[in-house]
């Protein structure tokens, strides 16, 4: 089967801005994908699902303290919205919320990722999000690193372009996916060079430039390397 005869796999990305997800999901790979009707990503306004008055969705922290929390009704009910009742989700269904304290992302959980139908991905701000949401309504948390950010915009398009590229149609060169660093053999990809063969001094291996294909492919193996040997 061809892969413009499924649904596309698709990404709703849960924030308070919105035009941040959708200017970089409309670019380059991410955009040629949603073309090519192999993926589709939507950005939801938070906004839009609070019942209080100027569109509010953030509020002091219980407690006390410095910042601003988001509330977890309105974060449910877009969640609701989309994909019901956490008991009742569709199959192939994942809901994430992006959080610094969350599991680290690797190339294996984008796998994973990469085989779902539909991912909601919820975007965090300010000091963070009412504990309820991560407790009662998310499948997963996930970080993208040990440092904090000041919203989930950056890691929800990480993730949703670290698992879109393993969509089949997404990549123009399927084979671009084969060598490719962190893949199932947990390499690392070996260097690239292009023209010019020399740049200020700086020269471009020899074997390379040789036609030797064996030889090129040993060169390429021998600097791929062994994660565990970084
Ligand atoms: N006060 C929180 C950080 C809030 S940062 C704490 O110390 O844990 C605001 C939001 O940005 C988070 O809710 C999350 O959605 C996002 N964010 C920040 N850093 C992140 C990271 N490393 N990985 C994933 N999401 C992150």
């Amino acid at each position: 089967m061809n892969h413009m005869d499924k649904t596309p796999k698709k990404y709703s990305v849960i924030t308070i801005f919105p035009e941040v997800i959708e200017h970089y999901a409309g670019a380059s790979i991410l955009g040629r994908g949603q073309k090519a009707g192999a993926i589709k990503i939507e950005a939801l306004n938070l906004r839009d699902y609070t019942e209080l008055r100027h569109n509010q969705v953030d509020d002091t922290p219980y407690g006390g303290g410095a910042g601003m929390v988001l509330m977890a009704p309105p974060i449910y009910k877009a969640v609701e919205t989309l994909v019901g009742p956490r008991d009742r989700r569709p199959t192939n269904t994942q809901v994430i919320l992006m959080d610094p304290r969350g599991e680290p992302l690797t190339q294996k959980i984008a796998r994973e990722l990469s085989q779902l139908d539909h991912l909601v991905i919820i975007c965090g701000r300010y000091e963070g999000i009412d504990e309820r949401v991560r407790e009662h309504l998310v499948d997963r948390t996930i970080s993208v690193g040990p440092y904090v950010l000041s919203g989930g915009e950056l890691p929800a398009l990480t993730v949703i372009e670290a698992t879109a590229r393993l969509v089949p149609g997404v990549l123009g060169k399927e084979e671009s996916l084969v060598q490719e660093s962190h893949g199932t053999d947990e390499t690392l990809e070996y260097p690239h060079y292009t023209k010019p063969a020399d740049f200020r001094g700086y020269k471009v291996p020899d074997v390379l430039q040789s036609g030797d294909h064996a030889k090129i492919a040993a060169w390429r193996k021998q600097h791929s390397q062994k994660k565990s040997a970084r």
